[in-house]
């Protein structure tokens, strides 16, 4: 596949086929023509280098603005291609467009890329030839909405600056919806295009005007053929036998580990081993098809080599599923792929499924099954956790004891030779136990089938994803354009935010938010919030926060105040946050709450704020937050701040699916980052 830019002159005529305005133009060879071309054209001109060798034009000196004269228009020719010369002795240049100037108007970019995964994404945002450093974009993948266009010209920071800022007028917003419409529209009918930006495209009081067109074009269109994706059903993940092939006494090798960690599994287990006839206290068999009863599951342990000879047998005993822990696969390159193929292909010739390879493989712990090698098995609990990092369920889970988190799955997706994210998506999402999903994901191959299948499971169940890779290092930016304004991270977010997936930054913030998604009320309706509290620092800090993280806090209606007024003390603050004041009594927080529970049309959520204190214990506390649930349909969010003193409180509401966080700023952050998913609300709130 090569790649070729096209001139700034083909750009120009496929804009205009488009009915996006660019200026006219003519190409010229040398001085004497430029002279005659400015003269047609009418002063003043602009002239520029055409060299497909010189991506960024003004950063060699082969731009001129401002050309007044036949005379100024001779120079320039010769002024220009000096600079480009010397900036660049082998670039072929290929003439000097000579091209009529627009008048000075808001620098814009509109740009577009094919994602790996995603496929076709357009950015916008301030453009002109700062661009890189004022970063001020935002991006959509295709197909977008009028109104999504809308709302990408709203949320750059510069909108003032379209809108109108201090007097100055507001400039043709229609015209650029139009003309971002027309944009989309001409990368969607051109399958060979690339990459390509408009920078800058200026925007006027009326009307608007192109004045650069960067276009890269290959020759070949890779269109991915799609996975032929055969339904995995429910009960392969219920086994109710389970055979370990590698099964070892020897406790440094991983199939000692794995039968460890299943010798709690209350079904049958079967130890499969060609050397001994007994393992960890049960009876070890040579082969699989030696075991006389059906087996559901095979849990394959042996080095790499052997294991298309297992899966063979596997196969033929009638298997339906194997869990491929060994490593040595398509990650160890070439080799390791091969061997990795026909392993998928021997399978799928007795129509045995695939989990792994070089995976951990998956913990059900409300059923006793753990095949991997943790060091010790989680809890039973909500959450499912699916990985494509074995190590990171190893500390997860190891963390999630201490933490007291319980999980309803937890697997490990390794190579993804056969079942992959999407079907451990539909799995989880049948699943009754599961409340919330957690994701950690290095790299999803076919983004748009991802996109589908996980905006259907977000209907009904939370999903939160950890994106690795955000930092710029190793993501090669490309000489120029667009692509590295927007690296493939942000287009990661963007498809997240699109299908519903809420996306956080850190292992903490995933739980914390899978922890207030679990709860069968799941999003407020909006991000109107009250805060009660008895603590008046923390009354003011949750104002901060709240603005921080685009939680917008009500201004209380005289008639609640009028009623809050009936028994609160005189000095209340007769606000929002409401302060119920240090010395508030469980039943100054009750009546409060009957009044907002009397209003539930005000306000979307309510954030209750704690600390521990010698006339309200948790206990009480927790009472009457359940109590109020039970009275309301909106959202409540508990913090309960302090030590142990609070924790007979913070049990009683995790009980219910409230959980309570340790720290404020924790509460309003992961609400800001659920907000963020919803309504797009700007927080800077790294989770
Ligand atoms: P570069 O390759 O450096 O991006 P551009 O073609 O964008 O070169 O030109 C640099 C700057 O010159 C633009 O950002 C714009 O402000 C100005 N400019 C370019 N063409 C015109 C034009 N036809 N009319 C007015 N200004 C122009
Ligand atoms: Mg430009």
């Amino acid at each position: 596949m090569t790649q070729k830019m096209l001139s700034e002159a083909e750009g120009y005529d496929i804009l205009r086929k488009y009915d996006i305005p660019v200026p006219e133009y003519r190409i010229v060879k040398n001085g004497e023509d430029a002279a005659l071309a400015a003269e047609k054209m009418g002063c003043p001109v602009v002239m520029k280098i055409m060299s497909l060798q010189i991506v960024h034009k003004s950063d060699a000196g082969g731009v001129i603005v401002g050309i007044g004269s036949r005379k100024a228009a001779l120079g320039a020719f010769t002024k220009i291609i000096d600079s480009a010369k010397a900036y660049n002795p082998e670039a072929d240049i290929d003439g000097v467009i000579v091209e009529q100037q627009a008048e000075p108007g808001l620098e814009l970019i509109i740009g577009g890329r094919t994602d790996p995964a995603f496929g076709k994404v357009i950015t916008f945002g301030m453009g002109g030839t700062m661009v890189e450093l004022m970063k001020d974009v935002t991006l959509r993948i295709l197909p977008v909405t009028d109104e999504e266009i809308r709302q990408m010209i709203h949320e750059i920071n510069a909108y003032p600056l379209i809108a109108g800022y201090r007097g100055s007028k507001p400039r043709d917003e229609e015209t650029l919806v139009q003309i971002i419409k027309n944009v989309c529209r001409f990368f969607e009918e051109n399958d060979q295009i690339v990459e390509f930006d408009i920078n800058p495209l200026r925007l006027y009081e009326s009307g608007a005007c192109a004045v650069d067109a960067r276009v890269i074009i290959s020759d070949s269109v890779v269109t991915s053929e799609k996975k032929v994706r055969i339904p995995v059903p429910m009960e392969y993940f219920t086994p109710r036998s389970i055979a370990v092939i590698g099964a070892s006494q020897d406790s440094t090798k991983m199939g000692y580990a794995v039968m460890h960690n299943l010798l709690h599994f209350p079904g049958q287990l079967y130890p499969v081993n060609n050397k001994r006839s007994e393992i960890q206290g049960l009876k070890a068999y040579h082969t699989i098809t030696e075991i006389q009863a059906p087996v559901d599951l095979a849990v394959i342990t042996v080095p790499a080599i052997q294991v298309p000879s297992v899966v063979e047998e596997c196969g033929a005993k009638g298997v339906p599923m194997v869990i491929i822990i060994t490593a040595g696969f398509k990650e160890m390159g070439e080799q390791g792929k091969a061997l990795e193929d026909r392993v998928v292909e021997i399978a799928k010739g007795h129509g045995t499924r695939i989990i792994g390879p070089n995976c951990l493989g998956i913990i059900v712990p409300p059923r006793g099954i753990d095949t991997t090698y943790v060091h010790q098995s989680p809890k039973p609990g909500n959450i499912a956790f699916i990985s494509q990092s074995g190590a990171i369920i190893n500390t997860v889970v190891d963390w999630s004891l201490a933490k007291n988190i319980g999980f309803s799955n937890v697997i490990s997706v390794g190579n993804q030779s056969d079942l992959d994210f999407l079907d451990y998506l539909r799995y989880v999402e049948k699943d009754p136990k599961t409340k919330a999903i957690i994701m950690y994901i290095e790299q999803i191959n076919d983004g748009r089938t991802f996109m589908e299948v996980v905006s259907e499971v977000a209907k009904t169940k939370p999903v939160i994803a950890i994106k690795s890779g955000s930092s710029r290092r190793g993501q090669a930016a490309s000489a120029s354009h667009t692509g590295s304004l927007s690296g493939s991270y942000d287009v990661y977010m963007e498809a997240f935010r699109k299908s519903g997936v809420i996306a956080v930054h850190t292992l903490t913030g995933a739980f914390l938010a899978a922890q207030m998604l679990a709860h069968p009320k799941r999003y407020p309706r909006g991000k109107r919030a009250v805060v009660i509290t008895n603590a008046g620092g923390f009354a003011v800090l949750s104002s901060d926060y709240a603005e921080r993280y685009g939680i917008e806090l009500i201004d209380l209606p005289a008639e609640v105040v009028d009623e809050l007024n009936e028994f609160l003390p005189d000095f209340w603050n007769k606000g929002n946050p409401i302060d119920l004041l240090g010395d508030a009594t469980e039943k100054r927080f009750e009546k409060t709450f009957e009044v907002l529970a009397k209003h539930p049309d005000i306000w979307d959520m309510a954030f209750i704020v704690g600390f521990p204190n010698l006339v309200l214990t948790s206990e009480q506390l927790a009472k009457r937050i359940l109590h109020f649930s039970e009275r309301t349909e909106n959202r409540l969010i508990a913090t309960l701040l302090g030590g142990d003193s609070m924790n007979v409180g913070r049990e009683m509401l995790k009980e219910h699916s409230i959980p309570s966080f340790d720290e404020l700023d924790f509460t309003y952050r992961v609400m800001g980052r659920v907000l963020w998913q919803k309504f797009r609300v700007k927080a800077p709130g790294l989770l």
